[in-house]
């Protein structure tokens, strides 16, 4: 995979574009104005992985709270705004990295002025976000002119652009979401086409845990294989740590970025004669458990059909057989150990 390179920008400390790593971005579920409960869930988010965090701002007592927040966290923080840009400017006034405007209703052109005026004054970034929902044809004007295409998408956004780099502001990032794995995928690789500002990728409304963890992967995956995409955040009707974890698995099935060490367990079958699945999943909280950060593969395999090869590949594996299984470190048997003893003796060899 080639990676695209943008323009790189700055979100607090972290770099997004230019080459740097994909960022993890969240965004927090609590309602804003209680402080304690947002703080509460972005240290969790920040110890799940998440690189950056995004609050919704909607009202000025949640764009005064950031203030506090801020100084309760270290990651930075991104204000989502909507419909006010009022809010906006007080959002930044008490201390956000970055700025999330929507095209489809932060339109007025002296309003945007005025929020990328504070934003250059302050040295921080501003996300063009637009979301199929929300599209406004800056052109025709009214409401009733909203469109929702991949080129409506993109027209709004890059109309947008024009307006902030007529005030020689640059440090922008863009993305252009839409519930539809399809359309989402299509409007990005035509902005990327058009432009070098760096993206954050996402299937916006994607649902709940199961079906949205699907759509992401999907879409941020395949914009990601294309080279396309330089933060991402996973959005899922569920708990925000959930959304973290796909993300983080998504980067790393895509050898992005190394959160750890990567199981790699057959399924299953009736040639299986051990209880793999509790193997697997005993493994797997325990290494979660221990915070190990290699990068090493574990193979955990049920039989003797693909279990050798695969533990051989892996850096340690294990191929089963009946009720024992056989130890292999760097494609060399180690040793048979028995069923009750593969977990003990596995995390022991690593
Ligand atoms: S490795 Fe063996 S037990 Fe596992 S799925 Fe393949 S054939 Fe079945």
């Amino acid at each position: 995979m080639e990676k695209i390179i943008t323009r790189q920008i700055r979100v607090g400390r972290v770099k997004i574009g230019g080459g740097a790593p994909v960022s993890i971005q969240s965004m927090t579920k609590t309602d804003t104005r209680d402080v304690s409960a947002t703080v509460r869930q972005i240290k969790g988010l920040e110890k799940a992985g998440c690189g950056i965090v995004r609050v919704a701002i909607k009202d000025f007592e949640a764009a005064s709270a950031i203030k506090a927040i801020k100084r309760k966290i270290n990651l930075p923080l991104v204000a989502d705004i909507h419909f006010d840009y009022r809010l906006a400017l007080c959002a930044i006034e008490n201390g956000a990295d970055k700025i999330r405007l929507n095209p489809g209703n932060i339109y007025k052109e002296n309003e945007i002025k005025e929020v990328v005026r504070l934003a250059k004054k302050k040295k921080i970034s501003i996300r063009v976000g637009a979301n199929s929902g929300s599209i406004r044809d800056r052109g025709q004007g009214a409401r009733g002119k909203e469109r929702s295409t991949v080129e409506g998408m993109v027209k709004s956004v890059m109309d947008y652009i024009k307006i902030l780099e007529r005030m020689d502001f640059y440090d922008i990032i863009v993305s252009l979401k839409a519930s539809d794995v399809v359309s989402t995928i299509g409007a990005y690789k035509l902005f990327s086409k058009k432009s070098k500002y760096p993206l954050h990728l996402g299937i916006t409304a994607a649902g709940p845990v199961s079906t949205g963890i699907v759509k992401s992967a999907i879409g941020i995956g395949s914009l990601l294989l294309d080279g396309i995409g330089d933060t991402i955040r996973v959005s899922l009707t569920g708990d925000p740590l959930e959304e973290v974890i796909a993300a983080k698995n998504i980067l790393q099935a895509l050898n992005l970025r190394n959160f750890g060490p990567e199981i790699i367990s057959c399924p299953t079958c009736g040639r299986c004669q051990v209880d793999l699945q509790n193997i697997a999943e005993q493994i797997s909280s325990r290494l979660k458990g221990q915070g190990r950060k290699e990068q090493i593969k574990i193979a955990i395999m049920g039989c003797e059909v693909n279990g050798p090869g695969e533990a051989k590949e892996a850096d340690i594996g294990i191929a089963c057989g009946k009720g024992s299984g056989v130890i292999f470190k760097k494609g060399k048997i180690v040793k048979r150990v028995k069923e009750k003893d593969i977990v003990k003796e596995l995390l022991k060899e690593l």
